[in-house]
């Protein structure tokens, strides 16, 4: 069996099944944690992943050529991940690294067909296809970006985007960073960079932490996120990083790359308050505005969505994490973000459901009542972090005509403007067919937020549909090819 090269742990399996009993997208907590509960209790398991490590965002660690000698100094919770991967390399599990899955299908016996390609750099482009009985999707999310002035320029990277540059590349963005936007991201964010050698002006959070107060329960239920601020805040207190909360980071300033970048209070809105901006001197702004659930897969198969309190959309999921359609479960940051922990109990809450439904036994109800309990406490901080971090309708006063919404189609604030204001778009499906905003390659995934909320003139804006019939960009031979698309195993 095809196993990544990187991590040699992962046994060959002798013999592969011509249909697996379940396929796994995504080898993070989520998706790791399924994988490995589903092949102990006796399911054949394939797992697939674009990265040719597993860990997904919250575990990214250096790859080996890097002589990295202590990764788990840049984590938090390690034992739980080594634990995964301990338990994947005594499995059965087909690894399937550097798998690019672009969409799953269910064929007329029932099976779902999930074709991936190889290789998807754009060298050696191959088409596979694994057919199973059952599918668990853990695509995990992506970072969501509010444009601003100035943020294409050099040296500007997403929150997310520093973290994985340090964990897997073991470098900085730059020696002196503003880290901006908001979530509870920001705090990990910073306190690596400054652990690792940077020097962090500022924190720059958009909103308060008052509305936590208001959720007393979901607190003291989750003590465990207390205690992982405290960690982080202490940190943060070492290495003299202000806090400045109800601010924004409202424009970038340099010439070829970032010199410095104004910060502004906010109003309750996100409204920026006039004569308040004051510069700080940076060569890096790490920013992201909380993150937005990898969904497409799911939803180009027909999969329900529910709006998240943050205004993004997660899968509409059953107390067994299974989607609206039968056979397809989903677990992690695709049913709302909520952190690593959440994601390992949802993947094995997940594995343990398919087991029931495939082998039609029992898969240890006590252990799944205890999984629902914990799913059900740490699902419920989620959706109170969600609410306090949601963005406020007033971050588009930030914008000038100029400022480029969407990079990828350089298509900027005043065109998005002008089709809502004069050409009647109210949604950014029509915004995009006005001004290409969201056609480029990203797909939308970097402006989709912005577009729709200038699209909806400062109401409650529609999150964009996430269906799309390509979750990755394929080749067009790569379709001529599908019906021969072979098994991994036949060569
Ligand atoms: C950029 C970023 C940085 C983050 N950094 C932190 C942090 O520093 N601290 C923290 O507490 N939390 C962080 N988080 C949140 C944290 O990663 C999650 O809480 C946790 O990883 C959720 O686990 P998961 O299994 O749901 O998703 P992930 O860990 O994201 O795993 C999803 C996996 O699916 C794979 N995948 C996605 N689409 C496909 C596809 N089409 N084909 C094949 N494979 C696919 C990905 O390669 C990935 O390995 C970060 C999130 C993001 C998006």
């Amino acid at each position: 069996m095809t196993a990544s090269p990187s991590e040699p742990e992962t046994p060959e399996t002798p013999e592969t099944p011509e249909t697996y009993d379940l396929a796994v997208v995504g080898a993070g907590s989520a998706g790791l944690s399924g994988a490995v509960t589903a092949s102990e209790l006796g399911l054949s398991v394939a797992l697939l992943d674009t990265s040719t490590q597993t860990g997904g965002q919250f575990y990214r660690h250096p790859a080996p050529a890097l002589g990295a000698v202590r990764p788990e100094a840049l984590h938090h919770d390690w034992s739980a991940f080594s634990d995964l991967r301990r338990r994947l390399a005594g499995s059965g599990v087909a690894h399937l690294a550097g798998h690019h899955v672009w969409s799953t299908v269910r064929e007329g016996d029932g099976t779902w067909s999930v074709h991936a390609v190889t290789g998807a750099d754009g060298t050696e482009e191959r088409p596979v296809r694994i057919r199973a009985r059952a599918l668990l999707l853990a695509t995990g999310a992506y970072e969501r970006q509010l444009p601003f002035p100035g943020w294409t320029l050099p040296g500007v990277v997403g929150a997310g985007g520093a973290q994985a540059m340090l964990k897997s590349g073991l470098v900085l963005p730059g020696r002196r960073i503003v880290v901006a936007g908001s979530g509870p991201l920001l705090l990990a964010v910073a306190s690596s960079l400054a652990a690792a050698g940077a020097r962090v002006p500022a924190v720059v959070e958009a909103a308060g932490y008052l509305r936590y107060a208001r959720s007393p329960r979901a607190l003291v239920t989750n003590p465990g996120k207390a205690a992982e601020a405290l960690l982080h805040g202490s940190g943060l207190l070492r290495h003299r990083v202000r806090l400045r909360l109800r601010s924004a980071v409202t424009e970038v300033h340099g010439t070829d790359r970032v010199e410095a970048v104004t910060v502004t209070r906010l109003d309750a809105d996100w409204r920026p308050v006039p004569g308040t901006g004051r510069r700080i001197a940076c060569d890096a702004l790490a920013v992201g505005h909380g993150l937005v659930p990898q969904i497409e897969l799911a939803t180009t198969a027909g999969c329900a969505t529910r709006r998240l309190p943050d205004g993004t959309l997660g899968l509409a999921l059953d107390d067994l994490q299974e989607t609206s359609e039968p056979g397809l479960w989903a677990a992690g940051e695709t049913g709302g973000v909520g952190g690593a922990e959440l994601a390992r109990t949802e993947g094995e809450l997940a594995a343990r459901a398919i087991t029931a439904r495939i082998l039609g036994r029992r898969a240890g109800a006590s252990r799944i009542a205890e999984l629902r309990r914990r799913r059900d406490r740490m699902r419920a901080f989620a959706d109170v972090m969600s609410a306090a971090h949601a963005p406020g309708p007033g971050w588009q006063d930030w914008l000038t005509d100029d400022t480029d919404v969407c990079r990828c189609e350089e298509v900027d604030a005043g065109r998005v403007r002008e089709a809502v204001a004069e050409l009647g778009a109210r949604d950014a499906r029509t915004v995009k067919l006005l001004t290409r905003a969201g056609m480029g390659w990203c797909q939308g995934r970097m402006c989709g937020t912005a577009v729709a909320c200038l699209a909806a003139r400062g109401g409650t804006a529609e999150p964009p549909a996430e269906r799309r019939p390509f979750a990755v960009p394929v080749r067009l031979s790569t379709l001529a090819a599908l019906d021969e698309a072979p098994h991994p195993d036949a060569s």
